[in-house]
This record gives C-alpha cells, structure tokens and sequence, in this order.
C-alpha cells in the first residue's frame, strides 16, 4: 500500500517547494520524511520568460525535468492538491486520494484566471496579442511582425508575479523596435497600468523616469483594464474608484496615442498588445479556513509576514507567490523567505525557538534593453537595499552591462546550481 502519511508535506515544487525542501534535508538535526505534491513534469525557471520574448534566449534553457529538481530522499507525489483540511492536518488530491501531515509548507504559486478580463481568452488567439507570462516565445513573433501603431504593453488590477515584467517586455520591445528607425518613428509605445508610479522606490523610479522619458515612453497611470475587444483592437479602462476621471500621464500630451474617453471608460486601440493575466490564488488555498479572508490579498494564505507561520495553525507554513503577505512575488523574494521559514519550522520541530525575520526583501532585474538591466533591491518599506557588495563596484541605481550580464547568465546558473540545491 502506499505511504499516506508523512512528516512534512509541501504542496508545489516550484521555486519555494524545492528550495524549502532542500534546505530543510541540509539544515535539520536528524533525517526528516518529506514529500512534495506536484503535478508538473517540468520546472520552469519563469524569471527568464522577459529574455525568452525577446528572443534573447531559449524557451529549453527555462525548462528542466521536475524528477531531476526533487532533491533526493524526498517523495514526489505527482498529483495536484485539491482541498485542505489544517483542523485535521489533511489534504485532498485530485487522483491519489488523501494525505496526513505534521507539518505542512505552502508553495504552490499563483495561477492565471483570463476569465477576469472580459475578452482575454479570445483575445489571447489573435495575432497581435501575446504575453510573456503564457507564451513568451509568441511575444517574440508578435514583437518581430509589428509593423508599427500602438505598441500597448499594459497589466490587469490584481497583484501578478514579478511586477515589473510587463514593462521590462515595453522596454524590450521598444528597443528591438528602435533598431529600425522609420518603424519606431511611426510606433507609440504605451504603458498602462493601475499605479500611479512606474516605480516604488525613489532611487529606481528616477531612474526609470529617465528612461521613460529618453525613448519617448508613454505612461498612462489609473488605468484599470476590465475588457479587450480582439476585432476592433481596443483596450478598455477605467479610471480607480477614489479617482474618478482624474487621468495620470506621461508623454501623451497631445494624445499621439489617441485613447478615447467616455462617460468614465477609457478606450486604448492596440496594434499590437502585450499584457499580464490576472493573477489568483490557487483555490484549495482560497477556499480553505487558512486564507485572508479581506482586503486587496483576500484568497491569499495568511502567514506572518515575518516568521513565514499561519498564525492559526502553528504547523502550517508557507512561501512564495501564493502568500497574502505585501511582499513583491519574486523568486528573489523567496530566497529570503527560505531560510526564515526553515528556521521557523526546524524550531519547532527540534523544541527550540527562531529569532530569524523576512524584512520584505525584494528584487526586481529590470531588463531596460539589450544589454542593459537595473537590480531593483528593497523591502517591505520600499526602502532600496543593494546588495552591499554590488554597490561596492558598480552604481546600483544605474542600469547597465554588467547587470545584464547577471541576468541573462548569472541568476540562471546561481538559481540551478545554488537555491535549487538549497545552497542559498
Ligand atoms: C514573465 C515572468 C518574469 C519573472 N521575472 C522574475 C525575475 O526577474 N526575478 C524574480 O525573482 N522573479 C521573477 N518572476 C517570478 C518568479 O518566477 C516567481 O515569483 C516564482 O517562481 C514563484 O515561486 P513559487 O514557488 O511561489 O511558485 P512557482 O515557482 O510558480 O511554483 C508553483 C508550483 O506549484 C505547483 N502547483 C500549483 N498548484 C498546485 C496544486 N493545486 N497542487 C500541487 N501543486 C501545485 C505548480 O505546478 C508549480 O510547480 C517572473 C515570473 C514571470 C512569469
């Protein structure tokens, strides 16, 4: 028969899973039974999506056999978690029925719901519509076919993982477009979004503003996207609640980009349309008793945002995307959040306590062009915190070469051989 019943459970064996998983195999006192429930055959290294649509690097070189990312000794249940019980220490699965745990670690990420935007999903089959987040190997077609127009890169109103990857992909795009001068000539590259600032840190943001104003970006701020029409090409928007008609933009005053108002809903026409799906909770967490249950990360896990720990339920803990914590959804993030959250679970295991604290820790490679990225560093205060040795030789508030150099092959090569081992 088999086995049901195990000393740690994770759910996901994405970036959080493996990595807690790793850490706990190096860092616990004595052996523990770990499992981890995952359907996927494939791990996906998602942070080099924005290089992948911009045909600077290989869709195969993102991906690599989930069997191979197990760390050895631990069970893979390849099975998808449908439902949990934490006042019975129990989950559901789709097809292998139940399983029972001492503790259980959260890592399952985020999923894409296209039904939030109406229109998406047909929206999605057009030519001239693509996102990184789904298929970032047709962002590259649709970037490499325009032949000019409205290049609108834009996000929908939910949080998303890794925040600023849409304008990464504008500004990706806009460089690629640039390559041809009549072509970037006759293009208005827009970036609209919910936010009234591209950024949150003032060092980056300056930065960005800079940029952003050098190539003739343009920014429409508030921009809350509800409905796509793939025959007619039209974005629509509206304005936030609290600011009603009170538009927010950049570059745009004499409306090159010729958006549309009325009676409160801003139309966008679109040549080309790159954009982020609406992002959501898996629904065993949303609609379980361990979910926030309001607020702008209602649906989300409730952990301490410090400690990684459900306040609840003591021997629940989780990671990543899927967390209703205020932290950026980031692989960087979680990086931080690993060895807090092994410490906390070891402690609790091995009866003693844990001082360790997740500051919020966040980054963000904000790919500028080609051959150029700016490390977005900071935390829950959105206060910038480079890494002390970078700011040594290189000014981190700049984008630049070496920074590229980072992303396209150092982060990848740390993230396979470094956090996947549970070395970092
Ligand atoms: C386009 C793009 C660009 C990005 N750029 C960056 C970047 O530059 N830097 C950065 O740090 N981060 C970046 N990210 C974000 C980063 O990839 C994620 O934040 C990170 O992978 C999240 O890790 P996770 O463990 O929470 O979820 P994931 O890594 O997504 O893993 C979740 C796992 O859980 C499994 N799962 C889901 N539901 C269930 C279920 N019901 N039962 C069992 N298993 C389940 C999935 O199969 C998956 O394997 C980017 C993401 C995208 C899409």
């Amino acid at each position: 028969m088999s086995k049901n019943h195990f000393q740690v459970i994770i759910i996901g064996g994405g970036t959080g899973g493996i990595m807690t998983a790793a850490q706990l195999q190096r860092k616990a006192k004595s052996k523990l039974e770990i499992a981890i429930i995952d359907p996927s055959e494939l791990h996906i290294y998602q942070p080099a999506y924005t290089l992948v649509g911009a045909g600077t690097y290989s869709l195969k070189r993102t991906q690599r056999p989930e069997a191979k990312q197990i760390p050895k000794g631990c069970h893979w249940i390849k099975d998808k978690v449908s439902s949990l019980d934490p006042d019975n220490n129990s989950i559901d699965t789709t097809t292998k029925g139940k399983f029972t745990y001492e503790y259980l670690v959260l890592a399952p990420g985020v999923i894409y719901d296209l039904s939030l935007v109406e229109g998406l999903e047909e929206a999605m089959k057009s030519d001239v519509v693509c996102s990184n987040y789904l298929d970032p190997e047709k962002t590259w077609q649709v970037v490499q076919n325009f032949k000019g127009g409205n290049a609108l890169y834009t996000q929908p109103t939910t949080p998303i993982k890794c925040g600023g990857a849409p304008q990464k992909a504008m500004y990706l795009g806009e460089d690629y477009f640039r390559k041809d001068p009549t072509l970037r000539k006759n293009t208005n590259v827009i970036y609209a979004f919910p936010g009234t600032v591209i950024f949150g840190v003032e060092e980056f943001k300056k930065r960005l503003l800079e940029i952003v104003d050098s190539r003739n970006l343009i920014l429409k701020h508030r921009h809350r996207l509800f409905k796509i029409d793939p025959v007619k090409q039209i974005a629509y928007y509206k304005y936030p609640l609290e600011h009603p008609y009170e538009s927010l933009t950049r570059n745009d005053d004499e409306n090159k980009s010729n958006s549309q108002e009325k009676d409160g809903i801003i139309e966008i026409k679109y040549d080309m349309l790159h954009l982020a799906p609406p992002n959501v909770p898996p629904t065993f967490i949303s609609e379980s008793k361990i979910a926030v249950q309001e607020g702008g990360l209602k649906g989300y896990a409730k952990v301490d945002k410090h400690t990684m720990q459900n306040p609840d339920y003591p021997n629940i803990f989780g990671l990543g995307d899927a967390m209703g914590i205020p932290a950026s959804k980031t692989g960087a993030a979680i990086r931080k959040q690993t060895p807090v959250l092994v410490d906390h679970l070891l402690a609790k295991i091995e009866n003693r306590t844990s001082d360790k604290k997740y500051n919020g820790y966040s980054s963000c490679p904000i790919v500028t062009g080609y051959g150029k990225m700016l490390l977005c560093e900071f935390d829950y205060d959105n206060k910038k915190e480079s890494d002390p040795y970078l700011s040594k030789i290189l000014d981190t508030t700049k984008d630049s070469w070496p920074m590229w150099i980072l992303k396209k092959y150092g982060l990848p090569w740390l993230y396979w051989n470094q956090m996947m081992k549970g070395r970092m």
